[in-house]
Formats: structure tokens, C-alpha cells, sequence
């Protein structure tokens, strides 16, 4: 087999940098290459049947190789045949390209903690450690002590060089062997001890690159601040921003047992959530209104199925402009902060931000597109944490036995309903009894 290029593995190597620099101005991104397309057409295995699953252009790459990772964690449509270029040692050059294009692109539009930068990031480690896999086990060796020297200096770098990645949980220093310090990834032991070595060695590689991208993505996010990014960048982060909210998008399904987003039905809100709503005295005011009602009302209008689908959603897959979230969720929500005593915003006005940081919008006033994602969508808070934190407004009833959070009572009631309408009381669908 053919020596491989570490550039093929760490974007983040001398040479990858070199290579990026020398590369063509960004207004050709989009044109044809024919290069490009002579590689993936005699790339073993890859699939030529369908034009459109071909990228001839770097800005198809990019997307490609963002889609490639979606359709492989999606399953059921992922036809690996179409992506067999990606792994082809021989695309390297433009690979690392594409590789920098994309994150100057959602570095510039989107925050480091979005959801668009963590789809990268997690990308960009499951190519990494695919590409690992596929090499040859000599050469991979060789590949891998030669990217850790790149990156560490050295195959025993001392353990605080390993700090970013140990902060942030990329690794466990329980993992690692340490001699005097210095951590030890290099071929020099044996028998079981190497192999356990060896296993660090493959998986310290996509860790590091993940924990350079991340860095990379802040340095471009604070760039962009000051200066307006290249046109084609803004266009590439949408189309991104675009394919991703398509993958997370649930279509309407209709049949008995989905439950769908819909108005908010007080009747079938559980004692808790009536309790909140009336309003709360102070001392457990703010985390009723903030921790509380904000998850409970926002997943119950909007994703009602969260704890049955399980899927990181953000509050614009269902309502793309806010509008609902802006005139039903948070009027509800503001009136029962007015509701407490004293009222929650007349002496602490710093909770409208929380509130808006608990949709996902991060600390601002109120939620707005481009805010969106510098903090998560908090699931409402369940039973067991209610009773602890919250007690005062926990009054259990008949229906509180069976479930073990406020929205699935919220879930159940509201199909106990409907069949009672229907004139029948069975059938409660089961996966949704869970939480
Ligand atoms: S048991 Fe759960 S749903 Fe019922 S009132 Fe208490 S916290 Fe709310």
C-alpha cells in the first residue's frame, strides 16, 4: 500500500497549512474540477450511478462531506457506495481544503456551540477515525506517531499538554499510562500494556484534531466579528444550516399513535404545572418559572414526543420564524412570572435572559434567529428533581403514579382525552410512558 499522507488526517499539520495557503481564491470554490472528479471516478467502490451524489466542485464537497456524516448517523438511507472518495488517500489535498472552507464558513455564521459546529466537529472526528481505521495496521502506526509528533512534539508529551483535552472530556486521564508525568503513546512497551497503549494511540487522534477544530472555530467566530466574511462562506454556511435543519426535520405523520405539536391544552397540564402557572411565592419563584415552566411549555406547544424521539432538536425546526414561541410560549410564561409575589421581573429583570438562555436563544432579552444555539434547549425538569428542588407545587393526583415527568403526563392526559372523546379509554401508546 501507498505511504499515506498525514495531510490526509490532520488538516492541522505544516504541510496541510501550507497547502491551504498556496490553494486557489475562494470564487472558484464552485467551479468543476476535473481532477477532483478523475480521482472519485477511479476511487475502488465508488458508486458513478447518479450524477447528483457526485461532488465536481469543492463547495459540493463540503456539503458532501457534512451529508456524509448525517446519512451515517440517520441509517436507514446511508449508502455508503456514494462516499467510498472520502476515504480514497488520493483526495487528501482537496479534502483539506474543503476541510478549511467549511470551517471558515460556519465559524463565521454560526456560534462555536451550535448545533452546526458540533455536527462539524463530530464530523470531522468520525472521518478521522474512519480514515484510521481503513489504513493499513503498519502504516497506520507510522501515520499516527507521526501526527502525534506534529501535534504533541513528542510520543510521550507530558500529561498538561493533554489538559484541553481532559477538560473537556475528549479523553479520561484514567485512560492514559503515565510515567513521570509524561504520558506514554509511543511503541515502546509490550505485550498487554502496548495494546492498551495502542488503543489510546488510535483514539487521542480524532480527540486532538476535534479539540484544534473547536479552537479553529472560536478564532474564526471572533474574527468574523470584526471583519465581513467572503460572500461564498455566508452562501456555504446557509446551504449547511439548510441540510442539517433537513435531517432534523419531522414531518408531519399522521395515524393515531403520533403524537404531533399542537395548540397547548391547559386542561391536560399536570398539578405541577397548574400550580406554577397561578404563581409561586418567592424563594422557589425562579427556578419554577426559569427551570420549570420554560422547558415544560416550550416542549409541550412545540416537541411534545422529545423524550420519545430523543433527537437534539432545536426550538426553529418547529417553528421556523418564532413565531409561536414568541406570542403563545413566552406571553404564558411572562404572565406567570407576573403571577409569583412578588412578580419575578420587578426584582430580578436579569431572568427574562435566563429564560431566553433555557429556549436555547443564549443570555439575551428575547430569542432571535441569529442567537440561536449559544445555549441549549433544556427539557423540562423531571418528577424526581421537581419533588426535590420544587415540592411546593408537586400535588400529585391519580395519573402522577404512572409517570415519572410532567410532559408525559401532559402527553398521556391529552390522549386519555382524545379517546374519551372518541368514546373509548384504552390504547395510550407506550412509548411514550417512559420519562
Ligand atoms: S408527580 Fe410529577 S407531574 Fe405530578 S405534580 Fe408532581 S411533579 Fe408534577
Amino acid at each position: 500500500m501507498a505511504m499515506v499522507s498525514t495531510v490526509f488526517i490532520n488538516p492541522f499539520s505544516q504541510e496541510a497549512k501550507e497547502l491551504v495557503k498556496a490553494s486557489g481564491d475562494l470564487d472558484r470554490i464552485m467551479e468543476e474540477d476535473a481532477r477532483l472528479l478523475n480521482i472519485i471516478e477511479y476511487t475502488r467502490g465508488q458508486r458513478l450511478d447518479d450524477d447528483s451524489r457526485i461532488p465536481g466542485s469543492l463547495w459540493e464537497f463540503a456539503i458532501k462531506r457534512i451529508e456524509w456524516y448525517l446519512e451515517k448517523k440517520g441509517y436507514q438511507r446511508y449508502q455508503p457506495g456514494y462516499y467510498r472518495f472520502l476515504f480514497n488517500p488520493q483526495i487528501a489535498e482537496f479534502d483539506v481544503i474543503t476541510f478549511y472552507v467549511l470551517a471558515q464558513a460556519i465559524g463565521a455564521k454560526f456560534n462555536p456551540n451550535s448545533r452546526e459546529s458540533r455536527i462539524f466537529m463530530e464530523s470531522e472526528a468520525e472521518i478521522v477515525k474512519e480514515r484510521l481505521l481503513r489504513i493499513e495496521s503498519r502504516e497506520r502506526e507510522r501515520v499516527i506517531s507521526k501526527i502525534l509528533r506534529e501535534m504533541l512534539d513528542s510520543e510521550t508529551p507530558h500529561w498538561t499538554q493533554l489538559e484541553k483535552l481532559l477538560e473537556n472530556r475528549r479523553i479520561k486521564l484514567t485512560e492514559l499510562i503515565l510515567k513521570d508525568g509524561e504520558v506514554i503513546l509511543d511503541k515502546s512497551a509490550t505485550g498487554r500494556t502496548q495494546q492498551v497503549i495502542n488503543a489510546i494511540r488510535e483514539k487521542i487522534i480524532p480527540a486532538l484534531i476535534v479539540q484544534e477544530t473547536q479552537e479553529y472555530l472560536y478564532k474564526v467566530h471572533e474574527m468574523a466579528a470584526k471583519i465581513e466574511p467572503h460572500p461564498i462562506l455566508t452562501r456555504l454556511a446557509e446551504k449547511i444550516r439548510e441540510r442539517i435543519s433537513r435531517e432534523f426535520f419531522i414531518p408531519k405523520k399522521t395515524g393515531a399513535r403520533t403524537i404531533k405539536a399542537s395548540k397547548l391544552d391547559f386542561d391536560a397540564f399536570p398539578p405541577c404545572i397548574k400550580n406554577t402557572i397561578k404563581g409561586v411565592r418567592a424563594g422557589n419563584r425562579n427556578d419554577a418559572i426559569v427551570l420549570l415552566l420554560t422547558g415544560f411549555l416550550s416542549y409541550a406547544r412545540l416537541y411534545p414526543s422529545v423524550f420519545k424521539d430523543r433527537k437534539p432538536h432545536k426550538v426553529s425546526d418547529f417553528d421556523p420564524t418564532l413565531n409561536i414561541t414568541l406570542n403563545e410560549i413566552l406571553p404564558m410564561i411572562y404572565e406567570a412570572a407576573d403571577n409569583c409575589e412578588p412578580p419575578l421581573f420587578q426584582d430580578d429583570p436579569q431572568e427574562k435572559l435566563n429564560i431566553t438562555a433555557k429556549l436555547g436563544f443564549g443570555l439575551h432579552e428575547t430569542p432571535s434567529l441569529e442567537n440561536e444555539g449559544e445555549t441549549k434547549w433544556y427539557t423540562p425538569m423531571s418528577c424526581e428533581k421537581i419533588k426535590i428542588h420544587l415540592p411546593v407545587v408537586c400535588k400529585p393526583d391519580s395519573l402522577c403514579e404512572k409517570i415519572q415527568n410532567p410532559l408525559t403526563y401532559y402527553n398521556r392526559k391529552r390522549w386519555q382525552k382524545k379517546r374519551k372523546n372518541e368514546g373509548g379509554d384504552k390504547d395510550i401508546p407506550r412509548g411514550n410512558t417512559r420519562r
